[in-house]
């Protein structure tokens, strides 16, 4: 599989460099609205060819855009106007960022001597780079893929698509198993094939989201223009809160197992079964991007330290006794977080049983597949 990450690296141009960067991101977005424009008087153009031909030398001409430059803003706008027309929407497409993609090797490149090497409006520019938390994918066995020049607060970045061929885990080859439950409390309780649990604490989490909570409805309740930005720019920062702890949740179940991992977690995007309703304000990943992202998160970590994620239908995984299996919803109890089987008597923290049971749907998995063979 081939496992695709962006590499973020820092840019330091020069004073007349910074202005030829500006110049160029500048012209780029006139030209990009401009093609816009043509496309959508001229009967919504979606098709790249016919743009170019009606756009291409304005665009060279007026704009001062290099060939390549000019051909890829066709594409970025006749695609804009392809998946328009496709969701059923015909509104005049508005390019505030520029957005330009860079080919490896055609646009952009790094010499010998560790610089960075961009088209600009004018010619190519050699300048410094910072690879801090990114060495590892300038280490020759990744691949450089399109990359995107973003100017914010001043200062510049160059966001690249880095690609490596990775070999996904075979199911035969799967040396421990890892149950993940994903909760509030405990924002993942993880169960490992030695028996061993992992709580990731999520108490802390619960409160801040609270408050999070408590200000959108305050500014949802004044309806004016200031508190309609105030509660976007709130749910920006939400949202990158969010992002952030799926970073860290991630990197730590991945790097607190072994190589050869199978990490079994249940599919939350979905509606769960009646039979067993778990509240979904009491849940972290109520808001489903944010579990999607996180799965996106833990798969790519995974595949990159030879270990996979398989997803599993979550039926009764906390109602499930892990030791003799009898399900039944008295097994559990929410208010004193414990679990007691009605059968075999076996107790442990509710949590608990989540993340074993799904340990046991992923021993169930492997074995399933190895009888299918
Ligand atoms: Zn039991």
């Amino acid at each position: 599989m081939e496992l695709v990450i962006t590499a973020k690296v820092k840019l330091y141009p020069d004073f007349v460099q910074k202005a030829q960067l500006i110049e160029t991101l500048k012209a780029v977005k006139a030209g990009l609205n401009h093609a816009s424009r043509v496309a959508y008087d001229n009967g919504f153009i979606t098709s790249f060819k016919k743009l170019q031909k009606m756009t291409y030398s304005d665009l060279r001409q007026q704009y001062g855009l290099k060939s390549q430059m000019a051909c890829n803003v066709c594409s970025v706008v006749a695609g804009s106007y392809a998946s328009m027309k496709s969701n059923g929407e015909k509104t005049l497409a508005v390019y505030k960022t520029p957005k330009f993609q860079y080919s490896y090797g055609r646009d952009y490149s790094f010499t010998k001597n560790g610089m960075l090497s961009i088209g600009t409006l004018d010619k190519r520019i050699k300048l410094p780079f910072e690879i801090k938390g990114m060495k590892q994918y300038f280490d020759g066995s990744w691949n450089f893929g399109t990359a995107t020049l973003i100017y914010k607060k001043d200062k510049f970045f160059l966001h690249i698509a880095v690609k490596k061929e990775t070999p996904i885990l075979e199911d035969n080859s799967v040396r421990n198993i890892v149950g993940i439950d994903f909760g509030m409390n405990f924002l993942a309780v993880s169960y490992d094939s030695a028996g061993k649990t992992n709580f990731f604490e999520g108490r802390h989490i619960k409160d801040k989201r609270a408050k999070f909570t408590k200000t959108r409805k305050s500014l949802q309740q004044t309806k004016t223009a200031s508190s309609r930005r105030r509660l976007k720019k709130l749910g920006n920062r939400e949202n990158r809160w969010m992002t952030d702890i799926n970073h860290k949740v991630s990197k730590a179940l991945v790097s607190g197992s072994i190589e050869g991992t199978l990490f079994v977690i249940e599919d939350l995007t979905g509606i769960r079964s009646q039979t067993e309703k778990v509240q979904r304000k009491d849940r972290y990943y109520s808001v489903s991007w944010a579990f999607y992202q996180l799965r996106q998160m833990l798969e790519y970590k995974a595949l990159r330290s030879g270990s996979k994620v398989v997803v599993v239908d979550p039926k009764y995984t906390s109602q499930t006794c892990p030791k003799c299996g009898h399900t039944e919803k008295a097994n559990r109890n929410k208010n004193t977080h414990t679990f007691t089987c009605k059968t075999c008597a076996y107790t442990s923290n509710d949590d608990r049983i989540g993340a074993m049971n799904l340990q046991r749907k992923g021993i169930e998995y492997i074995a399933e597949v190895m009888l299918s063979v």
